[in-house]
């Protein structure tokens, strides 16, 4: 083995993929067995033993946090430190596209100010164009929706599902025309696809979606992109889509090196077009592919893999692999049965105190997560945790910036920035109060539209600050014109103060002062404006540490002028839009997550709730996918797994008696225990060692023998 210390605390099975001289390599493994930590000591490995200049490896992660705990990782001094890692190119398929569509804007027909927009946005563009269609036209499951008169909105939701569906198969709006277009089925589809594109272009904005077919074109057709890196390191890749796998391709299209690593049996986005046959692709694609699997997992204790191995042994087409461990047998999992779903979520705040306080300070809130299959599962947890008061953040609910008032804010700045954003206008032309109605506003957007001019030019036509060539006929009261005119003012001083190069943190108070913003809230919000003003001052708090460089740079680092500090906040805001809460959550609260937000990381405590037939299997997805989902959840947990599960539970306003999940009925009882696990100095000592933290001295009496909560005992059935 090598001299480098890095690499002494790798398996041979590990080190053998870490130092792996193949040009093309797969790293196939369960959870837990280091995959990600192959990957990044790989790229370790390239920059020290290999001399690679760190600007030529990309590593692609799932998600933004991924790439966070990864650089942290990088960073330490025995690995890369601080400013080798910096060079690296990191992030997400989204994130690293995003910053070749910056660089390389008007290849793609947009201008440099562009705005990344959020699903939310999407969907009402989509709602406007679809109330634009001829009323009988428009045809859904073969049926002609203008008969539901008035009811356009209510199915939005799904011609944007098939339009992002589409773009995830990698279809672009022509080639969807041309080809599915022609079935009756889709005609009505491709007319909308059509026009939210037209849409998206006209005011300047980017989907997720787009963010890769851009970034695609781009790696294909600019030539000075073919060398772009000289590696590429995957994690995640069971759940790469067609788009993402071109994107690979293109990457390495000079011969490149490419290391991925995967799990098949963890592959849970199929219902995003996800499509696991890729690690067969790249076989055939790249016919050197070596394939190292790893075997040990260093996560969990023996009893957490057996239960969550029976759950995923669900799927009879699956290919077993081999996944041991040689850590502390632990406790058998708790499968707790409760009468509600409101009882389930008070004996999960209960039993969160009692770790707490056995644990007797080795595990504290940050160590716990609680995992749900929909978000709206979260909403009976947060209830029981504040009445108990327990800290906690919710990833995937209502995440810090999309809170009204912080949204606010985010769209002037965004407006400002991008002024063809006319969904930025409509969200703070009334906030505060201008006294713009609808039909007003709705004139106004159409305007923008039909001359492809930006919101602020129409603005300043129509309070008669300039003469257009054309006139614009929109007819506002003068309260109105001084409103509007006052929010031109506010823009010119926000660009000046750009030019300036002022912070933008200042420049977010110049906002809310100018805006009288805290008076507004006020008014609008008796019951909790000081919250939500709070909450702006949190953001000014953010937009300071993100200036101060705590963000992971992706690729290719921009410089620190303001106007490109101010488009890496804005992004950040929407494509790393959880980093608030992670950064909560780790300053030390619970963290309540759905199982698909969960992928990749590890709790010491995790509680998985709502085991249940018609929750996990879900009834309109693949069961297989599902009995999968319920393993990437169940392999979360270092020390302790807990399944609950309501017998009753209130969805969709039907209350209905619900059974134990099909996927945990016939656990052998080896694996399972109805109650929570007992506390004593014993467990206190493999919990410390399994967590490789210093056992506290033992103080006053801290023994507990748990709770018993009988699942399938005959009362229950
Ligand atoms: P998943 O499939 O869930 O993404 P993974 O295969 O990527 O899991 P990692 O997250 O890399 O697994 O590793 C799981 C845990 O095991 C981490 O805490 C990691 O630090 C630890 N680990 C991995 N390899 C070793 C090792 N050789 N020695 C000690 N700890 C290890
Ligand atoms: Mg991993």
């Amino acid at each position: 083995m090598s001299d480098h210390n890095f690499l002494s605390n790798l398996n041979e099975q590990q080190y053998k993929a870490v130092v792996s001289p193949a040009s093309s390599l797969q790293i196939l493994a369960g959870p837990g067995s280091g995959k990600t930590r192959v990957l990044t000591t790989r790229a370790a490995w390239l920059v020290l033993e290999k001399k690679i200049d760190p600007e030529r490896i990309m590593v692609v992660t799932f998600t933004n946090k991924a790439a966070r705990d990864m650089k942290e990782k990088l960073e330490q001094p025995t690995l890369l430190g601080k400013r080798v890692s910096s060079q690296l190119k990191m992030g997400t398929f989204h994130s690293i596209c995003a910053c070749i569509v910056r660089r390389y804007y008007s290849f793609v027909g947009l201008k440099s100010n562009f705005t990344i927009v959020e699903p939310a946005t999407c969907l009402k563009l989509n709602s406007a164009n679809l109330r634009r269609m001829p009323k009988k036209r428009v045809y859904m499951f073969d049926l002609p929706i203008c008969s539901f008169k008035g009811v356009y909105h209510r199915f939005v939701g799904y011609f944007y599902s098939e339009i992002s569906k589409a773009k995830n198969q990698g279809l672009k709006c022509a080639e969807f025309a041309a080809t599915r277009g022609k079935e009756f089925k889709y005609r009505d589809i491709a007319v909308l696809y059509s026009a939210y594109e037209e849409r998206l272009l006209s005011q300047n904005l980017v989907d997720f979606d787009n963010l890769l077919l851009y970034g695609r074109d781009l790696f294909r057709y600019v030539t000075e992109l073919e060398n772009f890196v000289g590696h590429v390191l995957v994690d995640e890749f069971q759940d790469t889509n067609v788009v993402q796998y071109d994107l690979v391709c293109l990457l390495t299209q000079k011969g490149q090196s490419l290391t991925i690593v995967g799990d098949p049996d963890q592959a849970i986005f199929g219902w995003r077009y996800a499509d696991v046959t890729n690690f067969i692709k790249m076989r055939s694609d790249f016919p050197q592919t070596e394939i190292v699997n790893l075997e040990r997992n260093y996560r969990s204790t023996s009893s957490i893999l057996n239960s969550a191995l029976h759950v995923v042994s669900y799927d009879k087409d699956r290919i077993e692999k081999a996944l041991f461990t040689t850590n502390a047998e632990g406790v058998q999992t708790s499968l707790l049965s409760t009468s509600s779903a409101e009882t389930e979520a008070g004996t999960v705040a209960e039993e969160i105190l009692r770790i707490v306080k056995y644990s007797n300070g080795l595990i504290s809130y940050k160590d716990i997560a609680v995992l749900v299959r929909m978000n709206f599962m979260s909403r009976n947890l947060e209830q029981a945790f504040a009445a108990l008061s327990l800290p906690h953040i919710v990833l995937g609910g209502l995440r810090f910036f999309e809170r009204a008032e912080v949204k606010d804010i985010l769209s002037y700045l965004s407006f400002f920035h991008n002024p063809y954003d006319t969904e930025a206008l409509e969200r703070i032309i009334n906030a505060p109060k201008r006294g713009i109605g609808e039909v007003t506003l709705q004139r106004i957007q159409k305007l923008c539209h039909e001359r492809k001019a930006e919101a602020i030019d129409i603005l300043k036509a129509i309070c008669g600050i300039t003469k257009p060539s054309e006139p614009c006929d929109v007819v506002i009261s003068a309260a109105a014109k001084n409103g509007l005119k006052r929010l031109l003012n506010l823009c010119t001083e926000v660009q000046t103060m750009l030019k300036e190069k002022q912070t933008i943190a200042d420049i977010i108070k110049h906002i809310v002062s100018s805006l009288e913003y805290e008076q507004y809230l006020k008014l609008s919000y008796k019951q909790d404006w000081e919250s939500r003003w709070e909450n702006i001052g949190e953001l000014v708090t953010v937009a300071k540490s993100f200036a101060s460089g705590s963000q992971t740079h992706t690729v290719p680092a921009l410089s620190t002028d303001t106007s490109d500090l101010l488009v890496q906040f804005l992004e950040s805001t929407t494509l790393d839009v959880d980093r608030k809460e992670h950064e909560e959550a780790s300053e030390g609260k619970v963290t309540i997550a759905t199982m698909h937000t969960a992928k990749g990381l590890e709790w010491p405590v995790v509680f998985v709730v709502g085991c249940e037939e018609g929750i996990v299997p879900h009834q309109k997805a693949d069961t297989k996918e599902e009995s999968r989902l319920l393993y990437v959840a169940m392999t979360r947990p270092r020390c302790f797994l807990y399944c609950t599960y309501a017998r009753v539970r209130t969805v969709w306003g039907n209350t209905k008696a619900s059974d134990l999940t099909r996927f945990l009925s016939n656990l052998s009882p080896d694996f399972y225990q109805e109650r929570t696990p007992p506390w004593d100095a014993k467990v206190r000592t493999w919990v410390a060692g399994l967590l490789n933290r210093p056992l506290p001295e033992e103080s006053g009496n801290l023994e507990h023998p748990g709770d018993y909560y009988p699942v399938l005992s005959e009362d229950n059935k």
